[in-house]
């Protein structure tokens, strides 16, 4: 089901400007602190009432100025996962997630409760209250929440903002199957770029109010123009299917063909899951590499030259495993003769594809 949001907005001395239709899975808005994300999930969540705007999930229309169409936030069925977890104190878990069931106005039905509570691994959690959880589990009980009123979209604004990065790591997972098994659109909030990397079917990127890029994850992350959270932040993703687990602690994807190498991993064979290559972490060589240590060498046609304002410069790799991003010095790629259409090697220190930047799909 798609998602079409356009808003046009004054909040007092900010203006936000945005129009995006996002297809099936999760969409991730993503922009600095203040560049408007919240003003527009308040937008679409009817938290505020812009003069201009029409928003609709697939043919459902929740609002739309131009025919006056104003759903109140509480028929626009939406399930709203915090920064921090907003449970009642006094209730236990299971009362918690209830708590959503009955504001869907549904009976609970078991079968459903049990489906969550099952996906998001709450049954331990049941009898315990809010005060004793850790703060993931604390999120986990959250996200249960808003599935439970039965959602037609899940609004996410920065839901692991308040985490340390290991309770980050353990919630993960949970959205990725939330965006693989939950047939709902996700408007999900980050400034962190390593969540799109994980996370995103969709990315919407917000500056000061405007929309700077919309398209799916791979296509904008491996754009060497696409530089909001600086040089150092810039990688693209890959599709790789886990295709063994060697003795000597490595794992070896199959990405498209390509072998890819990396530290051991526990994700179950032909599994595909998502890599994060980062763009400082690939050297790139006009020559077949020999006698090199790295394990990961792709071959492949330059496809874009993007120069910054420092030294520096994105070269954007095709290769059969996709499309691969390299920091380089302009000298390098000057003395390289590193042009649009010039055949060669990407190469990938193996170690650099860190664990925390592999996820399911
Ligand atoms: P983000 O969620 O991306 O950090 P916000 O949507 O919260 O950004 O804020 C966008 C801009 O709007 C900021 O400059 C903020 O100061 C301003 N803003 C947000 N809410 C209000 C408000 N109620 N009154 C005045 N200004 C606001
Ligand atoms: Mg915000």
């Amino acid at each position: 089901m798609s998602l079409f949001v356009s808003v046009k907005q004054e909040v007092e001395a900010f203006s936000l400007d945005v129009s995006f239709e996002t297809p099936e899975g999760l969409t991730v808005l993503f922009g600095a602190s203040g560049s408007g994300k919240t003003t527009l999930v308040n937008a679409v969540a009817g938290l505020s009432r812009p003069d201009t705007a029409r928003i609709a999930i697939g043919d459902w229309v929740l609002q739309d100025s131009k025919t006056g169409v104003w759903l109140p936030p509480h028929k626009r069925r939406l399930g709203y996962v915090f920064q921090e977890g907003r449970l009642f104190p006094h209730m236990t878990v299971r009362q918690n997630l209830l708590y959503g069931q009955w504001f869907a106005g549904k009976r609970a039905q078991g079968k459903e409760f049990d489906r969550v509570v099952g996906m998001l691994g709450l049954g331990p959690l049941l009898k315990r209250r809010p005060a004793l959880l850790s703060g993931g589990e604390k999120q986990r009980v959250a996200i249960g929440r808003a599935l439970l009123a039965a959602p037609r979209l899940i609004l996410a604004d920065e839901p692991l903002a308040a985490l340390d990065d290991a309770r980050k790591a353990e919630i993960i997972p949970y959205f990725e199957r939330l965006r693989d098994e939950v047939k709902i659109p996700i408007l999900y909030v980050t400034h962190s770029i390593a969540e799109v990397a994980r996370l995103a079917t969709s990315v919407v990127a917000l500056k000061g109010g405007r929309m700077v890029r919309v398209g799916p994850a791979g296509e904008v992350l491996g754009d060497p123009g696409f530089t909001p959270a600086g040089v150092r932040a810039v990688g693209a993703v890959l599709d790789a299917r886990v295709a063994r687990h060697h003795d000597d602690g490595l794992s070896e994807l199959d990405a498209a063909g390509t072998p890819l190498f990396l530290p051991g991993i526990s994700e179950e064979l032909g599994k595909v899951i998502r890599v994060r290559i980062a763009a400082h972490d690939v050297i790139l060589s006009r020559e077949e590499p020999k006698g090199l240590s790295a394990l990961n060498i792709l071959k492949g046609t330059i496809d874009a030259v993007r120069a910054g304002d420092g030294p520096g410069a994105i070269v954007s790799v095709k290769t059969p495993a996709g499309p691969v991003l390299a920091r380089v010095t302009r000298r390098s790629a000057d003395a390289l003769g590193l042009v649009e259409g010039a055949r060669c090697y990407a190469i990938v220190k193996t170690v650099s594809i860190a664990p925390q930047d592999v996820g399911g799909r």
